[in-house]
């Protein structure tokens, strides 16, 4: 593998490895940028079909939280890791305190938090370990579930993405069809309904989508149908990549806003969307809310901080959608714009 052609392809930064052999951790760190502070970024916790595969997810999503830390004005760079899941049994406590040491011994380049397949009590295993980890329980500090905040920050964004796009100043009698209600989606459908807004959903899990039904009354479709549902706004909120060759044609929505990660399936999928006339809120700016959250928890946790600074999003996305109109370039495209300025500016100063 061509490790630092990688590297290079992914604008980088550094990258660590740690093998214990007795607990069987094999572990990557990537800090992809530190300019504006400590990298901050999840441990994935998956079983990969190959260690090239591993390094190749490090490397992409630390990326990504530099983009996302940047453009929420934190002081973090983007960092992430990764733990390749032991396919035969492991100690799982063990193998998070080798983690912990792991990340203790980078001394605060890296801080950890939670990720697809880790959860608070691993991060209460690494935290007897090293202190550069967030995501641990309240009692000690921690910001608890930060779905809530990440469904706020949305909902701020869809706000700015209305006014700019419909020229409303609320919520009240918009449609929004929103695809996935589980942790961010049933949280986005209680503030969206708070605010009058009209709800179709639609999730694989049946028991999901009717607890939005009966709690929000909202309307319930099938999971192929809720692309197309003839509404103002799109709010993808279950897996990345559902904007693609196949749905930008059938859309119908005017915005696109949702928490999902990664929602072009490609860049170009962003260029398709402007070349409708379709808005598309960058996804890495409108679902910053549960970064904001752990952020704070690094200085002390304070929730109301958190709220105030999640509400925010409001003004990042709605100075993208004028940039974006100013430029006549696509939002995401305008997005990477302002983050890679604002990386430039700190090494000028
Ligand atoms: P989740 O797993 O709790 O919810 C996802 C929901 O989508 C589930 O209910 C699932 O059944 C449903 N789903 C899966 N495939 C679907 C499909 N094809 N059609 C409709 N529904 C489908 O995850 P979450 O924590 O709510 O995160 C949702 C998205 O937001 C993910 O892309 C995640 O990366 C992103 N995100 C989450 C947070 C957070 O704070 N949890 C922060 C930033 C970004």
């Amino acid at each position: 593998m061509d490790l630092f052609g990688k590297l290079s392809t992914y604008d980088f930064g550094g990258v660590h490895f740690r093998l214990d052999k007795a607990t069987q951790l094999r572990a990557i760190v990537a800090v992809h940028d530190s300019r504006l502070g400590p990298a901050l970024g999840g441990c994935r916790f998956i079983e990969y079909d190959t260690d090239e595969a591993a390094y190749e997810d490090a490397l992409r999503l630390a990326r990504g939280m530099t983009y996302k830390a940047a453009l929420a004005g934190l002081p973090h760079g983007g960092g992430k890791s990764v733990i390749i899941r032991p396919r035969h049994h492991f100690d799982r406590v063990a193998l998070f305190r080798a983690f912990g040491k792991f990340i203790d011994d980078l001394r605060g380049h890296y801080i950890t938090a939670e990720d697809s397949g880790t959860g608070l009590e691993d991060m209460e295993i690494v935290r007897t370990m090293t202190k550069h980890v967030t995501g641990v329980d309240p009692a000690h500090g921690g910001s608890g579930d930060p779905s809530p905040f990440t469904a706020l920050g949305v909902r701020r964004g869809i706000e700015a993405c209305v006014k700019f796009k419909l020229g409303k100043n609320s919520l009240e009698g918009v449609h929004i069809a929103v695809q996935g209600v589980g942790h961010v989606g049933y949280h986005l459908c209680k503030e969206l309904h708070a605010a009058g807004a009209k709800l179709t959903v639609a999730d694989v899990d049946k028991l999901k989508s009717e607890r939005a039904q009966r709690e929000f009354g909202a309307a319930v479709v099938d999971i192929a149908a809720i692309p197309t549902v003839e509404c103002d706004v799109f709010a993808p909120c279950a897996l990345g990549a559902g904007i693609n060759d196949d749905t930008v044609p059938r859309l119908k929505a005017r915005i696109v806003a949702g928490a999902a990660n990664n929602q072009l399936a490609e860049p170009s999928h962003g260029d398709d969307l402007h070349a409708r006339g379709i808005l598309y809120a960058p996804d890495y700016a409108i679902n910053a809310g549960g970064l904001i959250n752990v952020a704070q928890e690094v200085k002390g946790y304070d929730a109301k901080a958190s709220r105030e600074k999640t509400l925010k999003i409001y003004d990042t996305i709605y100075d993208i959608c004028e940039r974006s109109k100013r430029l006549s370039a696509p939002t995401h495209k305008v997005a990477d714009i302002m983050v890679e300025e604002k990386l430039a500016a700190v090494v000028r100063a």
